[in-house]
């Protein structure tokens, strides 16, 4: 059986974005650009990959693989079996189903209905998936993966709508939680996103066809032009004739996007609401800088995706910026057996302190997040090595104290460093000088909203800092997740 790539042997420490979804209609051979729009997207998973296609004269057509894109969509052989000028795509880490599990597990999922074939692509998870799939299986349904999205198919095989968007508008209609979705039929290219808009979502156009995307940096890649997102609660149906018919089908809401999307999932060159990934990153690290000055000789992100709020904090602070952490760009796949050894040594085969620099010097080291604090231990010790006179650690977000139930492999809320220490005593476990996280204030401000979080009625999901849930995590409620007291 082909092997899945392993993870990096301290990957554990990150929250890790589930995946990214991608589709293309009114080109030539899409499959080829779905390939490359799923290889910009490749941080979003790197489990699997999945791609379908449709062709007038040859139907539906679908590979699924484990492993990186590149591996897998480049070769002659698969692409040929892909033709068609439609096609949607799917790269996944798993949130929803068993990890490391089947082929079957992995995405694009197709039903063939009365009134033909649709295939669809889902990014986030099903807050009540266990109930759905309970109550499916009593009717008949006969599952085929341990997805939690497979339940949109077999909704949508129930319901009596006559068309496949209208299905699908029954089916999510049943569902509770964060989808952004790319769907097709042999002619229409369908796009979702849920009603709190959770997950991203981008309309793109590419000469006469339409592309959809999680993020814009897929659409870069293709030479496409970003259109617009897709908003929350919003479902276009995309052909290349008609071109974007746009629907709300849900209850409108107030949106709730994923906060951490702008600290960390989403790539730097992005764009997300209209700002830069980047300069939002940057923009972070400069109210840390705020909040938590410090006198030190050098900030020094922690890379890769410490660096734009480094180089913040250093424009705020005057303090200068320096490369003291060196990542090794080709560590990838060299590692497999993820045995305590290597996960012992597995910070200093991808990162290197650059010692001629951190010698004798207070240096502040900025980093995205603290999950379970291992990595960040390691780093210290590193630093402290090389001869560093003191050490500060900058967090551009806040404790993650809760686990994501949207669509984010978290771990269990008592591994959360956060969830059973107080900062001092963080600061103390990893026996650094000091420890500062952005305030939830801090980073609200960082991502345009100039007077904080709005607590009444907060302006993104951000639940796995505050522990409030825009939706409640129902099968987890069931299974003995506790949340968090409702305030008096
Ligand atoms: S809980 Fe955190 S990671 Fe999950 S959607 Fe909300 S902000 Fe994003």
């Amino acid at each position: 059986m082909p092997q899945m790539p392993p993870a990096h042997p301290f990957d554990d420490d990150k929250l890790r974005e589930e995946c990214g979804v991608f589709g293309v209609t009114g080109v030539q051979d899409a499959a080829n650009f779905v390939a490359l729009g799923l290889h910009a997207l490749q941080h979003r998973g790197q489990e699997a990959g999945g791609i379908v296609t449709h062709d007038p004269e040859q139907g539906f057509n679908s590979a699924r693989r484990f492993g990186y894109v590149r591996d897998n969509f480049t070769s002659t052989d698969i692409m040929e079996t892909l033709p068609g000028p439609l096609a949607i795509g799917h790269v996944r880490y798993s949130t929803a189903g068993a990890k490391g599990a089947a082929i079957r597990d992995v995405q694009p999922f197709f039903g063939e209905f009365a009134m033909g074939g649709a295939a669809i692509a889902h990014n986030g998870n099903i807050t009540n998936a266990d109930a759905l799939r309970r109550e499916l299986i009593e009717r008949g349904s006969i599952f085929q993966s341990s997805s939690d999205s497979e339940c949109i198919i077999h909704l949508m095989a129930r319901s009596l709508q006559r068309d496949i968007p209208e299905r699908m508008e029954d089916a999510l209609r049943r569902v509770e939680g964060a989808f952004s979705i790319v769907a097709m039929t042999r002619t229409q290219l369908i796009g979702v996103r849920d009603p709190l808009g959770v997950r991203p979502l981008v309309l793109g156009q590419i000469g006469d066809g339409w592309v959809l995307s999680s993020e814009t940096c897929a659409l870069d890649i293709i030479g496409a032009d970003f259109v617009r997102e897709i908003e929350p609660g919003e479902m276009v149906v995309i052909t290349p004739e008609t071109g974007v018919e746009s629907l709300f089908p849900f209850r409108r809401q107030k949106p709730r996007f994923c906060i951490f999307e702008h600290v960390y999932f989403s790539r730097p060159d992005s764009i997300l609401g209209g700002r830069s990934v980047y300069e939002t990153r940057a923009a972070i690290g400069r109210e840390l800088a705020k909040e938590s000055p410090v006198e030190a000789d050098l900030v020094c992100p922690v890379p890769d995706s410490g660096t734009p709020a480094a180089i913040g904090f250093s424009q705020e602070s005057g303090i200068p910026y320096a490369m003291g952490i060196i990542r090794n760009q080709y560590m990838g796949r060299t590692f497999i057996e993820p045995t305590e050894q290597i996960r012992n040594m597995g910070v200093r085969l991808k990162l290197n302190v650059n010692r001629a620099l951190i010698r004798g010097k207070r240096v502040i080291l900025v980093d995205d997040s603290v999950v379970r604090g291992t990595t960040s231990r390691k780093i210290k010790e590193m630093i402290l090595d090389a001869g560093a006179k003191e050490v500060h650690f900058r967090i551009a977000s806040p404790p993650t104290a809760w686990p994501c139930f949207y669509g984010v492999d978290t771990p269990q809320r008592e591994k959360l460093l956060a969830a059973t220490m107080s900062e001092d005593e963080m600061r103390e476990h990893l026996a650094v000088d000091s420890l500062k996280f952005i305030s939830l204030d801090g980073l609200y401000r960082a991502v345009g909203e100039a007077t904080g979080r709005d607590a009444s009625c907060p302006q993104y999901c951000d639940a796995c800092f505050s522990g409030e849930y825009p939706v409640k995590p129902a099968d987890m409620i069931e299974k003995g997740f506790e949340m968090k007291p409702a305030a008096e």
